[in-house]
């Protein structure tokens, strides 16, 4: 059997056997069927959820909305530089004015994930409740999503996986993201775990809503307030948003 025979063999094994028609792409196929395991029930398309993050009040050298992301999601509670990070916390200044700001970065969850776009597979995509989202049944590790995403938002997973969350699957070798505390979402919470400790250590910098809610805290305060979107000139209409930027 030749090199290429052998490499379209072992394709169309990964495929479950699906060979694929000429000009028939492996990720038209990936969306013609959904994953097994992907988490699309309680999605309800009337709903975009969101995050609204308010800068003047995150406290520099505050660290607990990422303590309680990575105890919520079994990630490592004293990252190393390789360990997956789905929230972490940047501090800026402003140049002109000297002016500083502590930002806790995470998904954007962007209503044009270019993460999704790439992914080669389908592993990638946006529920239609406009989180985003990786099976980690179907990311084959290719990594494109994470050189595709503009604010460095995703990781991989290097190392192997012990006492891992039931309700957070994760697995060696997938890449993964802030999933907005779907889990929560899905049993009718209203709280993500980085909003809810930040509430508790009395700055209540993040407020977790429903964008197309006009009856919301998040819509309100986005309708009557100046609130950015980070690289806003990329168009990609984020779901988390900032305040006093
Ligand atoms: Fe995808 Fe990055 Fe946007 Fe999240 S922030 S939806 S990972 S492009
Ligand atoms: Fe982590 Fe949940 Fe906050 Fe996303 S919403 S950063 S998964 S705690």
């Amino acid at each position: 059997m030749s090199d290429r025979r052998a490499f379209l063999g072992i394709a169309a094994a990964a495929l479950g056997g699906t060979l694929l028609a000429p000009g028939v792409r492996l990720i038209e196929v990936a969306q013609a069927a959904t994953p097994a395991g992907t988490p699309t029930t309680g999605a309800n398309p009337k709903v975009r959820w969101g995050l609204l993050i308010d800068t003047t009040k995150c406290a520099p050298g505050c660290n607990d909305c990422v303590d309680a992301c990575n105890a919520e999601n079994g990630l490592d509670p004293r990252p190393t530089p390789t360990s997956a990070q789905w929230i972490r916390k940047i501090e800026i200044k402003e140049i002109k004015t000297g002016r500083t700001a502590s930002v806790p970065m995470m998904c954007q969850h962007c209503a044009e994930p270019p993460c999704v776009d790439v992914c080669p597979t389908g592993a990638s995509f946006k529920r239609a409740d406009g989180i985003v989202l990786v099976d980690r049944h179907s990311c084959i590790g290719c990594r494109y999503c994470m050189m595709a995403c503009p604010y460095k938002a995703r990781s991989f997973v290097h190392e192997p996986l012990a006492d891992q969350k039931p309700d957070v699957p994760r697995g060696k070798g997938c890449v993964e993201s802030c999933t907005l505390c779907v889990h929560r979402i899905d049993r009718g919470e209203k709280m993500t775990a980085c909003a809810e400790a930040c509430a508790k250590a009395g700055h209540h910098a993040i407020v977790f809503g429903d964008l197309n809610d006009p009856a919301s805290e998040i819509a309100r305060r986005v309708r009557e307030l100046r609130t950015t979107q980070l690289r806003a000139d990329l168009e990609l209409d984020p779901g988390v948003r900032y305040q006093g930027l």
